[in-house]
């Protein structure tokens, strides 16, 4: 297995802690997330499907489109470059150093914003990027660390009330 990524370091530690977002409503966005490291797919994917069965972890399916992308509802990106590795396409570039730009963020149905105690989410994070911060009330705040977070989805089906919503971010700076 790679050594996990980055998503991006493009927040100072504090700027890159992010609490709970209401507007995503705890679901994930249609916007469609595609293999990591796929950043020529818009121009090179040929829709073969040989990343598909690659992925150890079943993440990857046909999407809409007819096109591969990212389901965290069925796991995490372990990163192991098996997507990459099937393509034999330039759809792949592992020169970049980000595998991809995702917002991970919490919504209002968090248990544990709710005074409900959970710790799933950050039970889960292989790189303890959520921070559960105590408030008063028996409330918490969840914050996610950009700076830590690798996009894996870990967290995404940990979580007992889909509070956890991940999407393409729409800042995109290659690292
Ligand atoms: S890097 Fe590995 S775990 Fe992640 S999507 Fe590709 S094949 Fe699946
Ligand atoms: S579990 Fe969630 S917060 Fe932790 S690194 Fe993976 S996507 Fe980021
Ligand atoms: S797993 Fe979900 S409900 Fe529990 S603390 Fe994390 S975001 Fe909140």
């Amino acid at each position: 297995m790679s050594s996990a990524p980055k998503v991006a370091s493009r927040r100072a530690f504090f700027s890159g802690l992010r609490g709970l977002n209401a507007d995503t409503g705890g679901t994930q966005t249609p916007m469609v997330i595609r293999p990591p490291w796929a950043w020529q797919f818009d121009e090179s994917c040929t829709a073969c499907g040989d990343c598909i069965p690659a992925c150890p972890e079943n993440i990857i399916a046909i999407g809409k489109g007819g096109l591969p992308e990212i389901d965290f509802g069925k796991g995490e990106c372990t990163f192991c470059d098996a997507c990459a590795d099937a393509c034999s396409e330039p759809v792949f570039d592992r020169s970049v150093t980000a595998p991809w730009h995702l917002d991970v963020s919490v919504s209002s149905k968090c248990f544990a914003e709710n005074g409900v105690y959970c710790r799933s989410c950050g039970d889960v994070c292989p790189e303890s990027a959520i921070h559960i911060i105590p408030q008063l009330g028996g409330r918490a705040r969840v914050l996610i660390d950009d700076d830590l977070c690798t996009g894996c989805g870990a967290c995404f089906s940990a979580c007992p009330v889909d509070a956890i919503s991940i999407k393409p971010a729409t800042e995109i700076a290659h690292g």
